[in-house]
C-alpha cells in the first residue's frame, strides 16, 4: 500500500492506520506530505466514486479543510486503478478532515441548530444540482428503498420488537407511500449521523462520507439528520426542534414535508434496526455496524409513545406554521348527539377525542399520548400490525360466509379448539359476545330441555333480549326490566364483601346455591357465570365454588356455561381460560371481545353432545359469523399471543401491578381490596372499616387519571371499583406510570 501511495501520489514516510469502513477499506495516511484518508474500493465502484467526487466539488462554498477533498494522483486523476493481490481495485486519496466528531461531544441546542443549518445549507446548494452518477445509484440506505430493509425484519429475534417495526412500516404504507412521488427531490448526503459530522465548539463545521449520497426526496435528509440528533436524548422531540429550526432557516421546508417527518424518522429507525439485525448475524464482531443498534431501539421505543400529531405540531411550531386545530370534545359530542342516541354513553367527564392508537398507547386529536390501562378488546395491542395485515390480506382475497367451503374457517376452528380440552370440540362463530351468549342459552335450553337459568349476581352477558334476561347487572339496575321468569339468582361468591370470608367461603356460598338448585331440581337448563365477575367489580369466584356448583347443576340435567368474553385468551396470566383457575371444565364457553382484537368476532364452544342436540333440523346461520376475514384475524390473534408470550407477560406484569397496588393499599386506608389475576385487576375504594363504598373517590380518580392521560374505568354495584385490564403488551414501566399518577391522586384526595 505504501508503495502504491509513493508511486501514484508521491507520498513519502508513510504510516497507515486502518479505519472503519462499509464498502471501502479505509486507512488514515500520515506522511511527509500531510495527513490523508486512503479509500480502497472494489473496481465495480469506479463510476460511483467518480460521481461522488463531482458532488463534493459542487460544495465548493465549504472551506477546503472542512470536507474531504480529492487529491489528484501523479497523472492528474482523482481515482487510481491498481491491482492488489490479483484483484482489480481503485484507490481514492482524500484530505483528512480535522476536528471533533459530533458523536464525541455533548449536544447543546446551539449545536443542534447549527447542525440543521449546516445540512440545510448543503441541501440548498444541491437542490438544483444534477449528477447522473449519483442519480443512477440505487442504494439500500435510500428511504425510497425501505422495502429492502423491511424484508430483513425477520432477523429481529424478539417478536415484541419486531411488531414495533412492523407497525411503523404499516404507517409508512399509509402515510408516506402515497405521497412519495409528490415530494421535492434532490441529491442529498443521506447520512448525517454524528460520526460523519464535525464540530468546533457549538458550531458544526464539517461533514464527511458522501458514500450514501443519493437522489431522493429532499426531506429524507432532514429526517435522517433529526433521527441521529435524537439518539440518546431523554426528550427526543426537544432535540429535534433546534435541528428543524436551523434547517428551515437555510432551506425553507414545506408543510407537506413536515406532515411526514414523524413517519420518515420512524422509517429511518426501522431501516436501521432491521439492517443491523441482519448484519449482526453475519458479522457479530463488527462494532461499526452495531454502533447505532441500542440507541436506535431506544428511540424507536420512545417514538411509539409520541403522538404523531404532537410531533407534527411541534415541527410546525419550529418553523412558524400554525398548528392544526380541531373542534373541542364538547362540540364533537354535541354534534354526535344530533345523529347518534346519547344512550351510547361516553366515558369520562372530559371525553376522549381520538385520532389513532398503537399497542398500549392512544393518541388524541390534540396531541396527547394516553396510556391505555383499561381496554381489553385490543388484547394484543391497538393496531397490531400482524392483525391488521391478516385482515387486509384476507379482505383482499376472499370474504364470504359459511355456506361455502374455504380454508380459513377450518384452520381457525382447529387452532381455537386446540386451546380447549378434548371434550370441547365444536365451535359456532358469531359477531359479538352478546350473540354468543344468546346462542349459548339457546344451546343450553335445547340440550337440557328445560327453561330456567341460574345467573350470577352483578353478571353481564350481552345486549340481546335474552342477554339482558340473564344479566343481573342490567335487569336489576336503573332502567332495567327486572328479573324475568325462569331466572334464578346466585349470590356473588366474593370474599371481600358478602356473607362468607376465608378458606371455606366458596363451599358455603356453593352450599346456599345448591339448596336453591335442589329446590328447582329438574327445571334448570344451565348456570352461567364469568370466572371473575367483571361488571361486579372484578370479583373472583371464591375457591371451590364452581367445583361444587357445576356437579349440582349437571346432576339435575343442566349445563354449565363459562363466559370468557373478558377473562379468556391468557388475560389472567396463570391460565389461558378463566375456568381453568378453578379446576373445572364447562359444557359451553362464550368468547368475544379480545378474540378479534377489535374486529367483531364472538364464538360459542361446546361439546359434541350439546351440538348434536342443537342440530335438530333448523339451520343456524350467521351472515358474518365465521367469515374468512374474521377467521384470519382471529387466527392471527392466537399466533401473536403465542409469539409474543403475552400470557406470560400478563402474569409477570400483572403480578408486578398487584404488588405495587398492595404497597399503596398499606399506605392508604381507602384502598379496601386489590384483586384479580394477571392483567385483570380491580381496586375497591372504601370510606371506612364498614367497607362503605367510596364511589365519589373512585370516580374522581378515574377522571383525574384521564386528565393525566391514563385510562382506567370504574364498575361494581357501587361503582367504587377501579378496573384495569389493559392490552397484554402492557409493561412494568407502564405500571409505574399508572402507580405514580394514582399515588399522587390518593395523596391529594385521601
Ligand atoms: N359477556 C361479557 C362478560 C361481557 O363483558 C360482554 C361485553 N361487555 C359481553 C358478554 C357482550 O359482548 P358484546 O359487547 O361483544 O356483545
Amino acid at each position: 500500500m505504501k508503495e502504491l501511495l509513493l508511486n501514484h501520489y508521491g507520498l513519502e514516510n508513510i504510516s497507515l492506520t486502518k479505519m472503519e469502513g462499509y464498502i471501502s477499506t479505509n486507512y488514515r495516511v500520515d506522511s511527509d506530505q500531510g495527513r490523508f484518508v486512503l479509500k480502497v474500493y472494489p473496481q465495480s465502484e469506479a463510476a460511483d466514486v467518480l460521481a461522488e467526487t463531482l458532488l463534493i466539488q459542487q460544495l465548493d462554498y465549504l472551506p477546503q479543510q472542512l470536507i474531504s477533498n480529492p487529491i489528484k494522483n501523479n497523472n492528474g486523476g482523482i481515482i487510481t486503478h491498481v491491482t492488489i493481490e490479483n484483484d482489480e481495485k481503485i484507490l481514492r486519496l482524500i484530505t483528512f478532515v480535522e476536528g471533533q466528531f459530533m458523536a464525541e461531544v455533548k449536544h447543546s441546542n446551539e449545536m443542534l441548530r447549527s447542525l440543521g443549518a449546516f445540512i440545510g445549507e448543503i441541501d440548498r446548494n444541491l437542490i438544483s444540482y444534477r449528477n447522473t452518477g449519483i442519480k443512477a445509484r440505487n442504494i439500500d440506505w435510500d428511504l425510497q428503498n425501505i422495502n429492502i430493509s423491511r424484508q430483513l425484519k425477520e432477523h429481529i429475534p424478539e417478536a415484541a420488537d419486531r411488531k414495533l417495526v412492523e407497525y411503523f412500516f404499516m404507517q409508512w404504507d399509509q402515510h408516506v407511500y402515497p405521497k412519495i412521488s409528490s415530494l421535492r427531490k434532490s441529491i442529498i448526503h443521506n447520512d448525517a449521523n454524528d460520526w460523519n459530522v464535525l464540530v468546533n465548539g457549538d458550531q458544526v463545521c464539517g461533514i464527511i462520507d458522501f458514500g450514501d449520497a443519493t437522489y431522493s426526496a429532499t426531506i429524507f435528509e432532514l429526517a435522517i439528520t433529526v433521527t441521529y440528533a435524537m439518539f440518546g436524548k431523554d426528550d427526543p422531540i426537544a432535540s429535534a426542534i433546534p435541528v428543524v429550526e436551523g434547517y428551515h432557516e437555510e432551506f425553507p421546508l414545506l408543510k407537506s414535508e413536515l406532515d411526514l417527518l414523524y413517519y420518515l424518522i420512524a422509517g429511518r429507525l426501522c431501516m436501521g434496526v432491521c439492517t443491523t439485525a441482519k448484519e449482526k448475524k453475519l458479522q457479530p464482531d463488527n462494532k461499526y455496524i452495531l454502533i447505532s443498534e441500542a440507541p436506535g431501539w431506544d428511540l424507536l421505543k420512545k417514538w411509539i409513545t409520541i403522538n404523531p400529531s404532537f410531533a407534527k405540531n411541534q415541527f410546525y411550531k419550529a418553523v412558524g406554521f400554525e398548528p392544526s386545530t380541531f373542534p373541542s370534545e364538547e362540540e364533537v359530542l354535541k354534534k354526535r348527539h344530533q345523529s347518534v342516541s346519547p344512550i351510547f354513553s361516553v366515558s369520562y367527564k372530559k371525553p376522549l377525542y381520538l385520532d389513532s392508537a398503537a399497542f398500549q398507547y392512544m393518541y388524541d386529536k390534540t396531541g396527547n399520548t394516553i396510556l391505555d390501562a383499561y381496554n381489553n378488546i385490543p388484547h394484543v395491542g391497538h393496531q397490531h400490525p400482524k392483525i391488521v395485515a391478516a385482515g387486509q390480506r384476507q379482505m383482499g382475497q376472499l370474504n364470504t360466509n359459511t355456506r361455502y367451503l374455504y380454508d380459513p374457517l377450518q384452520e381457525y376452528a382447529e387452532k381455537l379448539l386446540s386451546k380447549f380440552p378434548d371434550a370441547l370440540n365444536k365451535v359456532y362463530f358469531v359477531n359479538s359476545g352478546s350473540a354468543a351468549s344468546d346462542l349459548a342459552i339457546r344451546l343450553a335450553k335445547r340440550h337440557a330441555q328445560k327453561q330456567q337459568m341460574v345467573v350470577m349476581e352483578h353478571g353481564y352477558h350481552g345486549n340481546t333480549k335474552q342477554g339482558i334476561d340473564i344479566s343481573h347487572y342490567k335487569y336489576k339496575s336503573k332502567g332495567g326490566p327486572g328479573q324475568s321468569e325462569g331466572i334464578i339468582e346466585a349470590i356473588i361468591p366474593g370474599t371481600f364483601r358478602g356473607m362468607y370470608k376465608g378458606q371455606n367461603a366458596g363451599a358455603l356460598y356453593a352450599k346456599d346455591l345448591i339448596e336453591t338448585i335442589n329446590r328447582n331440581s329438574g327445571d334448570i337448563a344451565g348456570f352461567i357465570s364469568e370466572p371473575i365477575v367483571g361488571c361486579g367489580g372484578q370479583v373472583p369466584l371464591a375457591k371451590d365454588y364452581l367445583k361444587l356448583v357445576y356437579p349440582a347443576i349437571r346432576n339435575q340435567g343442566g349445563v354449565c356455561i363459562s363466559d370468557e368474553v373478558q377473562t379468556g385468551f391468557g388475560r389472567l396470566g396463570s391460565h389461558f381460560w378463566g375456568y381453568e383457575m378453578y379446576g373445572v371444565v364447562p359444557d359451553i364457553v362464550i368468547l368475544g371481545k379480545p378474540m378479534g382484537n377489535g374486529h367483531p368476532i364472538g364464538a360459542v364452544v361446546t361439546t359434541n353432545e350439546i351440538a348434536e342436540s342443537f342440530n335438530n333440523g333448523m339451520e343456524f346461520f350467521s351472515s358474518f359469523g365465521g367469515n374468512p376475514v374474521s377467521c384470519a384475524i382471529g387466527s392471527a390473534v392466537l399466533d401473536v399471543i403465542d409469539e409474543e408470550g403475552l400470557q406470560k407477560n400478563s402474569l409477570e406484569v400483572g403480578n408486578y401491578f398487584m404488588a405495587q397496588l398492595s404497597t399503596l393499599q398499606n399506605k392508604f386506608n381507602c384502598i379496601g381490596d386489590v384483586r384479580g389475576s394477571g392483567l385483570f385487576i380491580g381496586i375497591e375504594l372504601i370510606k371506612d372499616d364498614n367497607l362503605t363504598p367510596d364511589t365519589f373517590l373512585a370516580n374522581t380518580i378515574k377522571n383525574e387519571l384521564r386528565n393525566r392521560n391514563v385510562l382506567v374505568s370504574t364498575d361494581g354495584p357501587y361503582d367504587n371499583v377501579i378496573k384495569s385490564k389493559p392490552p397484554l403488551c402492557f409493561s412494568k414501566e407502564n405500571v409505574d406510570q399508572v402507580i405514580f399518577e394514582f399515588e399522587k391522586l390518593l395523596v391529594i384526595n385521601h
